[in-house]
């Protein structure tokens, strides 16, 4: 039988475990932390149940897709509690959005900034539905190396209508009058390493995801899915070992050959798949002759999304005034993209995100009590030299609670039970992400496709990557998708 080692069990790292499995090979996921699924982790503190990154799951299809795959059915292995309405955005003027996936729901809320925008809606819903479409079925799950055929799987009107040609903001502005509603949807560039006046207009298909497929929260949190991707693989014969960290990949002549551990021991294998972050693995996991000639410069040039400051507070009373899913923008809004993609330190008045996971399933707080999850988002860490943490970390949360106290919502040091802060230094040193980037390689037009660091190693055969920073991209369903990429390339490669 062939066999595969997978560095780390991540998401990306569950998932091309079980299609290397169902595709009949002996398969072991060596994770240096002692639980598995990477940023997609879970904090336990004094009765409270924290996700500790990701906490906006959307496209349920991709995890249905997966488990059937190996003939079973997710909602024997998960709940999935439907988050409607979705987010609601919130501007210093005491201004708020919400986005629904009810049509009539959203309908209305978009005409009190928009008056007459029903039809044009109705038309969006249907190009950005369209662009959805062609983007997972024919782009985003293809392994093509050449820009020419992974373009060519389109007609030329299916192409010249995904908007690759205009910035995000300008593309819904073609559609949306109010500069509030493309301030809201153009947000999502945030967390792809863009701005919305920079990243193509083909990501409008990000909030028309969010609003077709829903926002969904396993119960228990995120990382009951993580467990539920952890516990199909058991079942499929996936060896999982934890607390196990790889020192190196290892070479036998120009094949990539195994690992060598931190303990010294070494595993041999057909396949060695990184799950780590790609860049980190390029400079630090790769043999050293080619770290040095190919990987250090590959990760030099690679332009990384944003770092994240974490909060996790478990308060000691309900939330008044605050649903599930909230974004909050400055009002400098063009100005806090580029703070955050060039400036260098924390931007004076950064957006953030809020979620109140424990509002949609009340297990993940005592009674009475409430769970608040705060992300600010940082430059990278290289950009942030001379940041006293620990001095940013009390600012931020003044500000979050400022911010929070105009739209009604009372919050103060004294509500707050237990706290966790995780810094982008505390998020590169648990997860061995590079450059303190929270969720991988960017994605701008020539960082997709054929033109993002490929799934495998170009100079080193055998040597396979997945997850954020390769194809096709970041968030929990693309790198689900993108086991499913590395596992072909694998099956390719061995057979
Ligand atoms: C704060 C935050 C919020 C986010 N919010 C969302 C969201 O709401 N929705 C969404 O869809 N996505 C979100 N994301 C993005 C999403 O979490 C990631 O895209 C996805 O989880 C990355 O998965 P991955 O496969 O790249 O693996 P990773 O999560 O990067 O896991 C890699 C694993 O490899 C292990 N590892 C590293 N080095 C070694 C080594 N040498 N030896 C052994 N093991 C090693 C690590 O410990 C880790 O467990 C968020 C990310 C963050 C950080």
């Amino acid at each position: 039988m062939s066999n595969a080692l997978i560095i780390g069990a991540g998401l990306g790292g569950l998932s091309t475990s079980i299609h290397l499995r169902l595709a009949g090979f002996d398969v072991t996921v060596l994770e240096q932390n002692s639980q598995a699924g990477g940023r997609a982790n879970r904090l336990t503190m004094n009765g409270f149940t924290f996700d500790a990154g990701p906490s906006l799951l959307n496209y349920p299809w991709v995890f249905e897709e997966l488990f059937a795959l190996a003939g079973r059915n997710l909602y024997d292995y998960l709940e999935l509690i439907e988050v409607e309405p979705g987010i609601r955005f919130y501007w210093p003027d005491g201004e708020s959005l919400q986005l629904s996936s009810r049509f009539d729901l959203l309908r209305s809320e978009l005409e009190r900034f928009d008056p007459g925008v029903g039809p044009r809606l109705a038309r969006w819903l249907d190009r950005a539905g369209r662009n959805y479409r062609l983007s997972f079925e024919r782009l985003v799950i293809s392994n093509t190396d050449s820009p020419l055929k992974w373009l060519g799987a389109l007609k030329l009107n299916e192409l010249a209508g995904l908007g690759l040609e205009k910035p995000l903001y300008r593309q819904l502005s073609t559609t949306f009058h109010s500069r509030r509603i493309c301030q809201a949807m153009g947000s999502y560039a945030m967390y792809l390493g863009g701005s919305p006046f920079d990243l193509p207009g083909l990501f409008e298909i990000l909030p028309f995801g969010e609003i077709n497929y829903g926002l969904w929260l396993p119960r228990g949190g995120i990382y009951a899915l993580v467990e539920a991707m952890v516990d199909l693989a058991s079942d499929l014969g996936v060896e999982f070992r934890t607390n196990c960290r790889v020192e190196q990949v290892t070479q036998d002549g120009v094949r990539a050959a195994g690992v060598l551990l931190a303990d010294g021991e070494r595993l041999a294998a057909e396949a060695t798949v990184s799950n780590c972050d790609l860049p980190y693995t390029d400079v630090n996991l790769l043999p050293e002759g080619l770290a040095k000639s190919t990987g250090v410069r590959r990760a030099g040039r690679l332009a990384m999304t944003p770092g994240v400051m974490t909060f996790y507070w478990g308060l000691n009373r309900e939330i008044q005034g605050l649903g599930h899913h909230s974004i909050f923008l400055p009002d400098n809004y063009r100005q806090s993209f580029n703070d955050l993609m060039t400036g260098s330190g924390i931007s004076s008045n950064p957006p953030f995100y809020t979620s109140v996971a424990s509002a949609s399933d009340p297990q993940l707080a005592p009674a009475g009590k409430s769970t608040l999850f705060v992300l600010v988002p940082t430059p990278v860490l290289s950009r942030l030299d001379r940041t006293d943490f620990l001095a940013e970390s009390e600012r931020l949360k003044q500000l979050v609670f400022s911010r929070l106290r105009g739209h009604g919502c009372n919050i103060s040091a004294g509500d707050i039970e237990v706290e966790r802060v995780l810094t982008p230094r505390d998020w590169r040193n648990s997860f061995s992400l590079y450059d303190g980037s929270a969720f991988g390689a960017a994605h701008s037009l020539f960082m997709l496709g054929p033109w993002r660091p490929a799934n495998r190693n170009p100079h080193l055969p055998g040597m396979f990557y997945v997850g954020a920073s390769t194809t096709p991209g970041t968030g929990m369903p693309l790198v689900t998708l993108g086991g499913r990429m590395t596992a072909e390339r694998v099956v390719e490669y061995v057979r």
